[in-house]
């Protein structure tokens, strides 16, 4: 009896801290974040100047936490800037505080969903998968191609090929999707991932409206989009959440596309800053700048190819150039991905590779059509965990 009082308490004695998770709070600047929580500010200031830059990209929907003792010390914090990179701020064993970037450990696995409609696309891709975000990327892929609400009938088949990351057991990020399909009155509406990270129909049309156009002309990219990598002279994980473009102080900025200024000032990382939200929910962001054409001010409406400011070299900046970066949300995606392209259509080489691409996927479509496999859902594990000083790998708390 005694054995399995103990056998029960020993968790309980081990691990008297607690895990509290919190959500990063939209407009909150990382200085006063640590200000907040009584930390040293020297954890900011001490950081070079990249990762300085990391903190002003942290996504208001960003799953924090934090590891408190009994005691009510902060033994560690976990931000995630992004799906692959994290900052841990953590107490010494000589009980300072100190701050790193560190990898978020994740698997990622290939999987396959095919379901029959019930109801609508959306709510029978979350039962399936359990996934908003599957559930959300399928409509959108669609959205303006088939009407779900008229068209569709119940027992109507739905495939999708993707890759999902997993953290401890659990859906993490956004899936990628490589292809998906969906039947409509025996008619088959496909779209395929090229090479190109863009999705195109059977016939190679390409499906996106890219209405994005660059913002500077004759400059040539001296940064590109990372969400991770390391770098090794350094010994750091870096990232970098938008597109450099080298040019002379002075340059014009132009706007990517039509849009309201949600955003004309000062930041300690990026300088002269203005940001621009469009219309289809992405918001663009041009820093380092000189000084803003007059007039510009939070409100003011943009047109695409609007000059706005010029090139300069404030902030946290190397030298002058623009720093030009897109969100979704408060989440940075590629900005060379949404660019209008010049070419329509496919000829050639790139033909060739889409038409493998095509094959393979339509294959499996094919596959799945046939043997009607149901799917599992993933395993949920605990919420908790913390992360190794030395593998970074993730532990369950
Ligand atoms: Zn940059």
């Amino acid at each position: 009896m005694g054995r399995i009082f103990l056998f029960l308490l020993l968790p309980i004695l081990i691990f008297a801290s607690q895990v509290k998770p919190f959500k990063w709070n939209n407009g909150e600047s990382f200085l006063t974040f640590l200000e907040h929580k009584k930390l040293p500010l020297s954890l900011y200031y001490n950081m070079d100047k990249e990762d300085q830059k990391l903190t002003e990209d942290i996504p208001y929907t960003a799953n924090c936490q934090m590891l408190i003792s009994s005691k009510n010390t902060i033994k560690q914090i976990l931000i995630p800037v992004n799906d692959e990179l994290q900052l841990q701020i953590y107490l010494t064993p000589k009980n300072r505080y100190s701050m790193r970037v560190i990898p978020i450990v994740s698997e990622t696995y290939k999987e396959v969903l095919y379901t029959q409609i019930s109801s609508v696309p959306y709510d029978d891709i979350l039962q399936a998968t359990g996934s908003k975000n599957l559930a959300s990327t399928f409509v959108k892929m669609f959205n303006g191609r088939v009407n779900f609400k008229k068209d569709l009938k119940s027992g109507e088949p739905l495939v999708i090929v993707y890759e999902q990351k997993y953290r401890q057991g659990k859906l993490f990020s956004m899936p990628e999707v490589s292809g998906a399909m969906i039947e409509i009155g025996g008619t088959r509406y496909a779209l395929y991932r090229h090479s190109d990270g863009r999705f195109y129909d059977t016939k190679g049309a390409q499906i996106e409206k890219f209405i994005f156009k660059l913002p500077i002309l004759n400059s040539r990219i001296t940064s590109g989009f990372t969400k991770s990598r390391y770098h090794p002279v350094l010994h750091r994980y870096r990232a970098h959440v938008g597109v450099d473009f080298g040019a002379r102080p002075g340059t014009q900025i132009l706007s990517t596309g039509d849009g309201k200024v949600s955003f004309a000032g000062y930041s300690n990382g990026y300088g002269n800053t203005i940001k621009i939200h469009h219309s289809n929910g992405l918001t663009s962001l041009y820093a380092h700048q000189r000084g803003f054409k007059p007039g510009i001010h939070v409100g003011s409406s943009v047109k695409q190819g609007e000059l706005i400011g010029f090139v300069g070299s404030t902030g946290l900046s190397s030298g002058p150039h623009l720093h030009f970066g897109m969100y979704d949300g408060s989440t940075p995606i590629n900005p060379m991905g949404v660019m209008k392209k010049k070419t329509e259509g496919f000829s050639g080489k790139e033909q060739k590779v889409f038409v493998a691409i095509r094959s393979k996927l339509d294959r499996i479509f094919n596959e799945k059509l046939r043997t009607k496999p149901v799917k599992r859902r993933g395993y949920d594990f605990q919420d908790t965990y913390y992360v190794d000083k030395d593998s970074f790998k993730v532990k369950v708390f």
